[in-house]
């Protein structure tokens, strides 16, 4: 039974326009394939509010949290409102919304009065994940209306996670006995899931979150667990681009691509993958394809296993932000580390992901990037508490902090005499390269850079892609 994952982003199922397309394209695919598994996100932006209500809660902002919560219910109403639906569908549609963030609410409540009888990290968890719950009835009403047996699925009910609050791992085995006894049967019975993407559940019940942007993460899980054959993600854009068209605008879309180029794509920063996604297809070798939603029939980007004689060009360059610590004259790093890896718990919530470090014997030199998931505010936030970390241990007069850019190229079988890094190199002639790191799978090289050079060098490693076939 071949199974197809389709995952939809926030910006699919965010206006009534986009619900059409995503309406269209289930229609279609479910003629092709002998079972469908859906997953979505929140309506775009929702995540952002929730979160905000989330924190105004604990500050005990009452008006501020409502004021979120009515914000949401409007636009989940308005929406609702213009889909065609007939009047009971919408009635119970409308009552199932109120009633989610009826109970949200309650959270807010418990966490503003601080009468909490669990972790605040996990009722953050139970507030965040809301956006789906209300997204995923959305979707599974709209394709109830048009023939197709669509059931809104709680991941909670589903995937099993450890208690790692906002960042929670799923237990694969456990949840892929409950996908056995859980969504399979509907499968055979005709149903098209609409799972709820972003959360899963302990295995006592409690409500968790995979991490920002984890809606892509719950469609491999479902993918591995479920043996589907294919996973189709669908956003509003063409699929994976050589570089973020925000910052590089001549940057075009990539056709074909390896999982382990992809894996590095997403982690260095190519926002559209969440980046612990690839791994368990690749290892189960699942294709994934990008597709934008407004153009189906584009073949978008196809993610594969690449047979190993594919020509090695650079296919793609990210840009991520990073923090550089320098110090004056060598010694051990790993007081060093320890103190990065405080300040980044303190400032982001996050661990530390040293990248690059470099000894000699008049200078060290250590990098980590800020992942992009995190926020704007990351970048200061990190810097600030770096400062007050090394002043408390004594280490400020030693080591300098500045922010740097971290640009990476991705393609396969990548080396430094690769005659397209040489170029790639060669056209930063004017740029003061800082550190380099090739990673372990030669399928990218990092350049460390100053953070005003960063867009700079950009550019210049793009012109090159774009000139290298
Ligand atoms: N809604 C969640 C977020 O904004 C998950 C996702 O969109 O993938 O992070
Ligand atoms: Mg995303």
């Amino acid at each position: 039974m071949a199974i197809l994952v389709m995952k939809f982003g926030g910006a699919s199922v965010g206006t009534t326009t986009a619900l059409t397309q995503v309406l269209s394209i289930v229609l279609q695919e479910h003629e092709r394939w002998d079972h469908l598994l859906l997953v979505v996100s929140a309506l775009d932006g929702v995540t952002d509010a929730l979160i905000e209500a989330a924190q105004l809660a604990q500050l005990s902002n009452r008006r501020g949290y409502r004021r979120i919560v009515a914000t949401l219910r409007t636009r989940h109403m308005a929406l609702v409102e213009q889909l065609p639906l007939g009047i009971n569908e919408r009635h119970a549609l409308q009552a199932d919304i109120d009633r989610l963030l009826f109970d949200m609410l309650g959270v807010c409540q418990d966490l503003a009065s601080h009468t909490l009888d669990r972790p605040v990290t996990a009722a953050f968890d139970e507030i965040i994940g809301v956006g789906e719950r209300l997204s995923a009835r959305i979707v599974a009403t709209l394709l109830r209306q048009n023939q197709l047996r669509g059931v809104a699925i709680d991941a909670t009910d589903i995937i099993v996670t450890d208690a790692e609050y906002g960042h929670a791992r799923p237990h694969i085995n456990l949840t892929r006995e409950r996908i056995r006894q859980n969504l399979i049967p509907m499968l055979t019975r005709a149903i098209v899931p609409v799972v709820t993407g972003f959360i899963g559940a302990t295995e006592t019940g409690r409500p968790t979150t995979l991490g920002r942007g984890g809606s892509d993460y719950t469609a491999s899980i479902l993918a591995v667990c479920a043996d589907a054959k294919e996973v189709w993600m669908w956003t509003d854009v063409d699929g994976l681009m050589t570089a973020d068209p925000q910052e590089v605008p001549s940057a075009r879309n990539i056709p074909e691509l390896s999982y382990d180029e992809v894996a590095e794509l997403a982690y260095f920063g190519a926002r559209i993958l969440h980046a612990r996604m690839i791994g368990p297809l690749r290892d189960h070798q699942i294709v994934l394809r990008i597709k934008n939603i407004f153009k189906p029939r584009d073949t978008g980007t196809l993610v594969h296993a690449i047979s190993p004689d594919d020509p090695n060009t650079i296919k793609a360059a990210t840009s991520i932000q990073g923090i550089s610590l320098t110090a004056r004259y060598s010694g051990p790093l790993m007081q060093i580390n320890s103190l990065i890896d405080q300040a980044l718990q303190s400032a982001t919530n996050s661990r530390t992901e040293v990248m690059i470090t470099s000894q000699s014997s008049t200078q060290t030199f250590v990098c980590f990037i800020i992942p992009t998931t995190i926020g704007p505010e990351a970048l200061r936030a990190t810097q600030a508490d770096l400062l007050r970390c090394l002043q408390e241990a004594g280490l400020h007069d030693i080591w300098a902090i500045s922010p740097v850019s971290v640009i990476t190229m991705v393609g396969s079988h990548l080396g430094y005499m690769n005659r397209h890094i040489t170029s790639a190199l060669q056209a930063l002639d004017q740029i003061e390269i800082l550190a380099l790191a090739e990673g372990p799978s030669r399928h990218k090289l990092s350049v460390v850079v100053d953070f005003a050079d960063g867009e700079d060098a950009l550019n210049h490693i793009h012109d090159v892609i774009l000139n290298s076939d």
